[in-house]
């Protein structure tokens, strides 16, 4: 563990051990009655208060030249969690998140020190003025006048769906100060320190829980002073979408959120039936619908670190924050339909006394579906609110027709465990691209993939020449002493070109396999022929009824005099026509799918010539059948007992990891093209990217891309961090692999009409690949399974 990972433990058991001790029971009643994104107010405010006196982290992310707790986003993220873990209350946003950023950015001195510290205190409570019965996703189109009038302005109008203006004691708001110019122009930003001003109206609005949560707000020849200004006059817009990126980038822990709330319903589902005589929880289909939520709540957090690690106000913020909003609004509305289709009829009952905090009256019905109802009603807001996520694809879009791709799909270059430094990792790469770009045209791909061999023997020479193949394996082996990590690269650039030669099945699984094992004859015969590119090797695990699993074995190898006698039949072996050697996984004790008893065994197709069904596979890609009815000799057992599953789970996993960095490359690669494409491409007279539900599903395209992405990118850190990755972390990754692989792929081809359906075009080639992608290691049917029991072994 590196000092840093140790301060950060030591930081996380202060957390867990703060909020355990010090937070009272009615702030932690609070916390489990939230039925909106907006905590009970009183309560969130107490708890604010409470982590303010005694810990001074109240300014979560907040600098600590403002009195914030300076915190690195690891220790954000820490908090966060710990937080939602206890499903304790939510920090208001409005002045912590929104509004405190924004002052610290654009505050005069004065403003500061007058507007801070008391927002830190939780005496200050803002609430937000921007939206007008007229102008809701057309914000810039508000009509809220200010006029000056010497040292003060005058406002005439009104504000709509202020959320808790009724309990706040300030506002900040947008209002109309020149209406002659361009309408983002003209627009004043105004901090008012008082909600009571002579003029000023606010009415509560009953929303669909039966509750007030938003508010109208009328001003009457309202009268504040200019030096309620935040920014200049008439340039109020800049500071708003700042703060709007605030509000829509959400905190660390919503993901967490999410899961909770999965959590939830699993433990009621524990509760109930399936209306057949059997449990719900043990319903195949409850199981699917979880592990498919499961697997979006993760996305969200992947999605909320990325967020962390981009400059706020930067060209990249603005579209990702609207991503991530769109991500985790989406998920939670999901999980709330959920909830509701759970419970069934059980939540009907309106219960709004008991759903107060502190109140005695007792829930009709389980105590643990009270929330369940007004979450699933407040939380139709979430698409609406900080802006419709209509308008948010509308800005996704717009910075992706822009260009904006956001890949740090790349490896990790000079990570810590790398033998190779910075520099020398950059001359890899930029010659592993100068490589691909003079030698792997789409003709050329296209010559090969119809070649008798299906791959060029010559480029496989060249990367042999280059040390490529090399990179993963020992020196005593005649490699570098990388690990995956430095493949990554390679892999990632095998995706721009669809590239075609056997690296993942001979480097990366065959010899992945070989290389951990420690059978030192096979290694040292087997790896210096594939590190020089004389011999290339495959894996043969998968079986018809396996889908993907490898403990699930079929295949036989039974002790005889001079051997072992192999018998079975493997599927979708992946370039076993190419290969001299075959790593062979067969069972040699306990149940059909034990992972004890996989045993793994080298076959030399010289010397023991097999049957081999061989065809090319719809993306071109080389695979085949084989039956095994063979004896091989004991020498060439690789690994049995625990060791054969170990190295084998660990190849595949490694093989998931290099498929995922793969593969985003070719999603790029779609994404890009099809942004082409609708660009030059014209209908009634326009650019078919001038349409809106076009835009939209390219938003969607990019979304997509970059949950897949961050998943990939904290698949990396972990593996970088610790030298492996936890089988669920995988599972995860693959199953993202799929969702993100076929929707992107099939918009692709959608978006290219009938010229998406043909040979010519590259698109379909790329969607093919992540066709074959998505079917190999266990397709995301699979993934969700594994997943499922990954989630039950916590229950
Ligand atoms: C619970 C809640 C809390 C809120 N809190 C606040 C707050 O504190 N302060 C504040 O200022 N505002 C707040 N809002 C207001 C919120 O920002 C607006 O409701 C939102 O911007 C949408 O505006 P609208 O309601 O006028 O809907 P409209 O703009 O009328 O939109 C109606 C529908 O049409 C769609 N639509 C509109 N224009 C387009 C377009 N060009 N293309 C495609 N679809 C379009 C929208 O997506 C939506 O589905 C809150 C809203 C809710 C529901």
């Amino acid at each position: 563990m590196s000092f840093d990972s140790v301060a950060l433990e030591e930081f996380r058991r202060e957390v867990s051990l703060f909020l355990d001790e010090e937070i009272t029971p009615i702030i932690k009643e609070a916390g489990r009655k939230i039925t909106s994104m907006f905590s009970p107010f009183d309560e969130a405010l107490a708890f604010q208060k409470l982590l303010h006196k005694k810990k001074g982290w109240a300014g979560v992310s907040w600098p600590l030249e403002y009195g914030g707790t300076g915190w690195g986003v690891e220790q954000q993220v820490i908090f966060h969690e710990a937080c939602r873990e206890r499903e304790l209350p939510f920090l208001l946003p409005n002045a912590l998140q929104m509004v405190g950023p924004a002052i610290m950015r654009f505050g005069s001195d004065q403003q500061k020190q007058r507007f801070l510290p008391e927002i830190l205190r939780g005496d200050a409570y803002w609430t937000q003025g921007y939206s007008e019965p007229g102008a809701g996703s057309d914000l810039v189109s508000l009509q809220c006048r200010a006029v000056r009038d010497g040292d003060d302005y005058i406002i005439n109008g009104s504000k709509i769906w202020t959320t808790l203006a009724h309990r706040s004691n300030r506002m900040f708001m947008l209002v109309k100060t020149d209406v002659e110019c361009k309408p983002q122009r003209g627009i004043t930003f105004l901090l008012l320190d008082r909600t009571d001003f002579p003029g000023m109206e606010v009415r509560p609005i009953i929303g669909l829980d039966g509750c007030p949560e938003q508010c109208e707000v009328f001003f009457d020849n309202v009268r504040v002073p200019v030096s309620s200004r935040l920014g200049e006059e008439n340039e109020g817009w800049s500071v708003a979408k700042y703060l709007l990126e605030h509000e829509r980038g959400g905190s660390a822990g919503t993901g967490t959120l999410i899961l909770k709330a999965l959590e939830h319903i699993k433990s009621m589902a524990a509760t109930l039936g399936d209306g057949f005589g059997g449990s719900l929880y043990d319903d195949g289909a409850f199981q699917a619908r979880l592990a498919a939520l499961y697997l979006e709540a993760k996305s969200v957090s992947a999605v909320e670190e990325k967020m962390f690690s981009l400059d706020m106000g930067g060209a990249e913020s603005g579209p990702f924050s609207s991503l991530v909003k769109v991500v985790w609004t989406e998920c939670l509305q999901r999980v709330c339909t959920f909830s509701v289709d759970v419970c069934g009829s059980l939540v009907l009952p309106l219960q709004l006394e008991a759903l107060e905090v502190g109140s005695d009256v007792e829930a009709i019905g389980d105590p643990a579906m009270l929330i369940v109802m007004p979450r699933y009603l407040n939380n139709q807001a979430c698409s609406i609110y900080g802006g419709s996520n209509e308008i948010q694809r509308q800005i996704i879009a717009k910075a992706v027709l822009s260009g904006l791709t956001l890949s740090r799909s790349k490896n990790p270059i000079g990570h810590a465990a790398s033998p190779f430094s910075e520099d020398q990792m950059q001359l890899l790469n930029d010659s592993m691209d100068r490589f691909f770009a003079d030698n792997y045209d789409f003709d050329f791909r296209q010559k090969t993939v119809k070649s008798e061999l299906g791959y060029s023997q010559d480029h496989w020479r060249q990367y042999a020449e280059f040390g490529w193949l090399g990179i993963p394996f020992d020196e005593s082996l005649d490699g570098f002493g990388g690990s995956l990590l430095d493949t990554l690269y390679l892999a990632n650039t095998f995706g721009d070109v669809l590239a075609l030669e056997p690296y993942l099945s001979a480097v990366v699984l065959a010899g992945g396999v070989i290389a951990s094992g420690s059978n030192e004859l096979i290694k040292s015969r087997v790896i210096p022929e594939i590190i020089s590119g004389e011999a290339i090797a495959a894996l043969a695990y998968e079986e018809k009824l396996s889908r993907g699993n490898p403990c699930y074995l079929g295949t036989t190898a039974s002790e005889v005099a001079d051997g072992f006698h192999l018998r079975g039949e493997k599927v979708t072996v992946l370039n076993a026509q190419q290969a001299r050697y075959l790593v062979v996984s067969a069972r040699t004790a306990g149940a059909i799918d034990d992972r004890n008893g996989v045993s793994l065994f080298l076959v030399d197709l010289h010397e023991t010539p097999l049957p081999i069904v061989a065809y090319s596979m719809v993306d071109g890609h080389r695979a085949a059948n084989i039956v095994f009815d063979v004896v091989v000799a004991k020498e060439n057992v690789i690994a049995g007992g625990r060791e054969g599953f170990s190295l084998l789970n660990k190849a595949l996993n490694d093989g998931i990891l290099y498929s995922a960095a793969e593969s985003l490359s070719a999603i790029k690669t779609l994404l890009t093209d099809t942004v082409s494409y609708t660009t030059e491409r014209k209908q009634f007279g326009m650019p078919l990217a001038s349409f809106q539900t076009l835009n939209h599903k390219m938003a969607d395209m990019f979304i997509s891309y970059q949950q897949l992405d961050s998943l990939y990118e904290q698949t990396v850190n972990m593996y970088t961090q610790t030298g492996s990755v936890s089988s669920e972390q995988i599972s995860l990754l693959k199953a993202q692999l799929g969702v993100s692989g076929r929707f992107v792929g099939e918009a692709a081809i959608h978006l290219h009409g009938g010229m998406g359906m043909t040979d010519e075009l590259r698109v379909g080639h790329y969607f093919k690949r992540l066709v074959v992608n998505n079917a190999v290691f266990g397709n995301t049917d699979f993934h969700y399974k594994r997943l499922w029991r990954e989630v039950d072994a916590v229950a």
